[in-house]
């Protein structure tokens, strides 16, 4: 049964949780390197990149830190419509990151006109957006916004937070020419916390070289370096996290890309059209998120009460997020939940506001 409904951390299976609970090995071992090199394969398919995966021993905000400071050499476009674009902005700016931020108001997406428009403006040799605000409930029209960027600028470098998304939705980094593609653990891929992904092109890991400082934990060429000469990484590795990855991978790959995704949005249209019925919906039509509902409060609602009441069958929602979060609470519909899950919860906020 799931409990946190919640967009991250999300529930973890049982015999995952119990993977971590090996031996530990060294990480300039044989064990590790096979651990580690094994995880690669699996990796760019989920992913569906023929690059390379980076793994971190952080949670996903390193590498939207990674990211801005290994691919940008002049400025930054970053795009920006709701909490969490909000924070790609501010760790730019503390890594001192020239960056002009592109505002969309909360509940609307980035637009394709609207980067079009801002890339007319100024020369910038990078772009920054995330695939799913999960502080809104918006997903924005990445493949879209990426195919008229790249006509205004080839060069442009595309970096994308998936953070709440991949894994639950078709994002294909390749095929839509995404150069780092991030993630954490603990939203669709249903891991514990600890570990961040980046897909990382050939394109970026140039660029990136060809940047002076670019910091050291999160350095791209060090950590191409370790992966190619030794199946490892530069510093100690969360061990007991990649034991829980290895076996989630299959698990995902098990289940299929497909229908995992064709489960997240599943999913989504039935918290969707509950929320319709009983209030509405934050995100604007067409760009609703397939992994989080943020429901517009348009009745007043106890959401703590609400909540106690939830947690007596062990069940937890979100409340909203920074500055919408008088008017708003979200549903996470995201990892190995499923729409039976869906229906209990769904029923038991029915009874809550009838009772
Ligand atoms: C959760 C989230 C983050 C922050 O990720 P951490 O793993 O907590 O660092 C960033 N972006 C989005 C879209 C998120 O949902």
């Amino acid at each position: 049964m799931a409990h946190l409904f919640i967009p991250g951390p999300t529930d973890v299976a049982p015999e995952i949780l119990a993977a971590q609970n090996r031996p530990m090995i060294g990480h300039r071992s044989q064990a590790f390197y096979d651990l580690f090199g094994g995880l690669q394969p699996r990796l760019k398919q989920l992913f569906q990149t023929g690059h390379r995966v980076y793994i971190s021993a952080s949670s996903g905000s390193g590498l939207q830190e990674a990211a801005v400071r290994n691919c940008v050499s002049q400025r930054l476009l970053m795009c920006v419509c709701g909490a969490f674009g909000e924070r790609w902005y501010e760790v730019a700016l503390a890594n001192s990151v020239p960056t002009d931020r592109l505002d969309a108001e909360w509940g609307q997406p980035n637009t394709p006109e609207q980067v079009e428009a801002a890339l007319a403006r100024a020369d910038y040799d990078a772009l920054a957006i995330v695939h799913n605000e999960t502080s809104t409930g918006v997903e924005n029209p990445v493949e879209v916004i990426i195919q008229r960027a790249r006509a205004a600028n080839p060069d442009l470098m595309i970096l994308v937070d998936a953070v709440s998304s991949l894994g639950g939705v078709d994002i294909p980094a390749d095929d839509w020419g995404i150069d780092v593609l991030l993630t954490s653990s603990q939203k669709c891929l249903a891991l514990p916390p600890g570990l961040a992904f980046a897909s990382v092109s050939d394109r970026a890991l140039q660029r990136a070289h060809s940047i002076p400082v670019r910091g050291w934990y999160f350095d791209f060429v060090q950590l191409e370096k370790y992966l190619v000469e030794k199946q490892s990484t530069p510093a100690t590795p969360a061990i007991s996290l990649l034991y829980a990855l290895d076996q989630q991978l299959d698990r995902i790959l098990a289940e299929g890309l497909p229908a995992r995704f064709a489960r997240h949005q599943a999913m989504a249209e039935q918290v969707g059209s509950w929320a319709r019925q009983r209030f509405d919906l934050f995100a604007a039509e067409g760009y609703r998120s397939k992994t989080v509902t943020t429901v517009r409060k348009t009745q007043p609602i106890d959401f703590k009460a609400l909540n106690a009441e939830l947690a007596k069958d062990g069940m937890t929602i979100a409340d909203g997020y920074g500055r919408i979060k008088a008017e708003s609470f979200r549903i996470g519909h995201m990892g190995e939940i499923q729409p039976v899950d869906i229906d209990l919860l769904l029923a038991a906020i029915d009874t809550f506001l009838d009772g």
